[in-house]
């Protein structure tokens, strides 16, 4: 029997239709760009939960007469070309006529549009290809479409629908990019009744990066304008700003947004031991190269492109950013030479005395950020470890015990090591306490050993950690996008007990902190959960809460624990022995390293030739 069927144009369409229309975030791209095909310079959207409820976009382009109105949502309908010929030469996004049919297969569409010598405009509805009403309306001159609704005909589409947050991102990254390709633009973009972002045209890049990107990047920005034969204009962060994930990197060539795995990492390079791996810039760079040089063509979309010559543009722009990133510094350099001399450290860089140390104090004297900011940083004065020393490890300071005793009263201890005897020799190189043990000499790594500590006192045994109400709460300040993401998982912080609210439309508040936990690693801490969240975004829910609590308070430990290079006092040195020797999984740091190395005495002999 035979299977094979004709399937009838209206299914076939809607079938087609959802390879163009995947997600909400295709829809605005379509439209957006036959908006600036329009000559728009001024376009609107207005989302509504992600897109699937509505998206709305405005411009003032050249609008459509009554005729097109009705027949731009046939298939092939376009006003771009007429003959396949012109493709070489067509500077339009559009040309096949699709996006429109596309969507409208899928969704309700209102579309209002006006030319500008016509005296009245044309309404029209539209619901799965059908057009249910048609109006002559009063409106200004341009376009005004909706997409209502998007899927409802196609129930098997609209389940897999991202979350409202993933596409809601999505539309936030499209915008941007669509405001830095087009300076001469306005854009404004609205969630849910509010407006979200206003951006007036500019001359500069660096300008809109202003609008879009929040503080406190915006001091920390590096403009970049080669004109050789590729030809580049950027906009990077500093030395000092940097994120944990690569959202905020975009690129641009020929006008056109791409991704490249190639330039991410000639851009990297270029930042290459200037912040730390595992970090990744901000930054919005626009490649100009001569047409034949590049092929747009590689992908469906557009979005990757290949190189006639890959190594020179990626060599180029590696040069551009060393050569901004170096400015930068020998100008900084200049200039604190020049104003300010060495300045004393402010008391969040002054030498920690643990002897002395009172953590009410410590909250109390913490700069405010507005102090922060007038005290220039020191210029680099050799410091005195800064310890973080928790609080329970405080107490038995004073203990008389001897280490021997210390540890044998803990024998009994629930971990699957029999604890042993040792004597502390001291430390070496700051950074590692040697240990005599009876099989040998024991090298512990002091901030790997603090960190498995830490950890399993944060994830094992949450109740004993103590927390402290800051004095004065620390504010966060941080993008909208960023803000998005983080706030519906705060849960997770405040079970750890860094006790965190929104306070604004892009600010966080933190009231209490566990008291191991500076208040200066907060912001890079927030900033690595955004990082987590963007990683793991697909995982399952129950699998993705393990996951970022678990890196959260592994990254609290590592940020708690004492550090390579700090000098710790006899007791500080016991007492971390001593509570390594309790702490389960001690063998090695929550990253996997290991805590400490044993130099078996019988190693020892044999090097020496008292034993063979
Ligand atoms: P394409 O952009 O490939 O031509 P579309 O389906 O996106 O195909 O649009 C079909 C036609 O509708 C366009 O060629 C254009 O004439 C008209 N059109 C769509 N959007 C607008 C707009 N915002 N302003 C003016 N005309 C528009
Ligand atoms: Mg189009």
């Amino acid at each position: 029997m035979p299977k094979i069927k004709q399937l009838s144009p209206h299914e076939a369409q809607k079938i087609a239709a959802g390879e163009v229309v995947e997600r909400p975030a295709n829809i605005v791209k379509e439209l957006i760009e036959n908006s600036i095909d329009a000559e728009s310079t001024r376009i609107s959207i207005y989302i509504e939960d992600g897109g699937k409820k509505l998206i709305r976009i405005v411009d003032n382009g050249c609008g459509m007469d009554a005729a097109d109105a009705q027949i731009c949502f046939d298939r092939h309908a376009t006003s771009k070309i007429t003959h396949v010929h012109e493709l070489e030469t067509i500077n339009t996004f559009g040309f096949r006529g699709e996006a429109l049919a596309s969507i409208a297969a899928m969704s309700q569409i209102t579309l209002i549009t006006k030319e500008e010598e016509s005296l009245e405009g044309t309404q029209i509805t539209i619901e799965a290809n059908n057009i249910t009403c048609t109006n002559s309306v009063a409106c200004p001159t341009g376009t005004d479409i909706s997409i209502n609704n998007l899927f409802f005909n196609v129930p098997a589409r609209k389940k897999f629908l991202k979350t409202t947050q993933t596409e809601w991102r999505a539309i936030q990254l499209l915008f941007n990019a669509f405001c830095f390709d087009y300076p001469d633009i306005h854009f404004t973009l609205f969630s849910d009744g509010k407006q979200i972002l206003n951006c007036p045209t500019v001359h500069t890049i660096k300008n809109r990066a202003l609008q879009l990107w929040e503080n406190p990047t915006h001091n920390h920005l590096l403009e970049i304008s080669s004109h050789e034969e590729i030809s580049i204009e950027a906009v990077i962060s500093d030395h000092q700003q940097y994120r944990y994930d690569r959202s905020s990197i975009y690129f641009f060539v020929n006008k056109r947004w791409v991704k490249n795995h190639h330039l991410s990492s000639a851009l990297l390079k270029g930042y290459d031991n200037v912040i730390p791996s595992g970090r990744y810039p901000i930054a919005a760079i626009n490649i100009t190269v001569p047409l034949h040089e590049v092929d747009i063509n590689i992908h469906p979309r557009k979005e990757e492109v290949k190189f006639l010559h890959p190594r020179l543009v990626e060599q180029a722009l590696q040069n551009a950013i060393k050569k901004a990133l170096e400015d930068n510094t020998s100008y900084n350099l200049k200039k604190e030479v020049n104003t300010k001399p060495i300045i004393a450290p402010t008391i969040t860089d002054r030498p920690f005395n643990f002897d002395t140390y009172n953590f009410d104090t410590q909250f109390i004297q913490q700069p405010t950020r507005a102090q922060e900011k007038t005290v220039a940083r020191p210029i680099i004065i050799p410091a005195t470890p800064q310890l973080t020393v928790p609080q329970d490890n405080l107490l038995p300071l004073h203990n008389t015990q001897t280490p021997h005793e210390e540890i044998n009263e803990h024998k009994n201890i629930g971990t699957n090591v029999p604890i042993e005897s040792y004597r502390l020799i001291g430390q070496y190189k700051t950074t590692y306490l040697l240990v005599e043990k009876e099989d040998g000499l024991f090298l512990v790594d002091q901030h790997a050993a603090h960190e498995r500590i830490l950890y399993e006192l944060f994830s094992q045994r949450f109740n004993e950690v103590a927390t402290v109400q800051l004095l004065f709460p620390h504010i966060i300040t941080l993008s909208r996008p960023d803000i998005e993401l983080i706030v519906p998982h705060l849960d997770i912080f405040n079970d750890n007990g860094i006790i965190i609210e929104q306070c604004a439309y892009d600010q966080l508040i933190i009231q209490s902190l566990p008291v191991h936990l500076k208040e200066q690693s907060l912001n890079d801490l927030i900033k690595e959960v955004i990082g987590w969240i963007i990683e793991y975004k697909a995982a399952e829910p129950n699998e993705f809460k393990k996951t970022i609590n678990n890196k959260l308070q592994a990254q609290m430990a590592c940020k708690a624990a004492v550090k390579a290079g700090d000098t710790l006092t006899q007791e500080k040195m016991e007492q971390l022995l001593h509570d390594l020797n309790k702490t389960a999984n001690r063998f090695s740091c929550p990253h996997g390293r290991p805590t400490g190395w044993l130099i078996s005495i019988n190693d020892i002999e044999k090097k020496f030739k008292r034993k063979l």
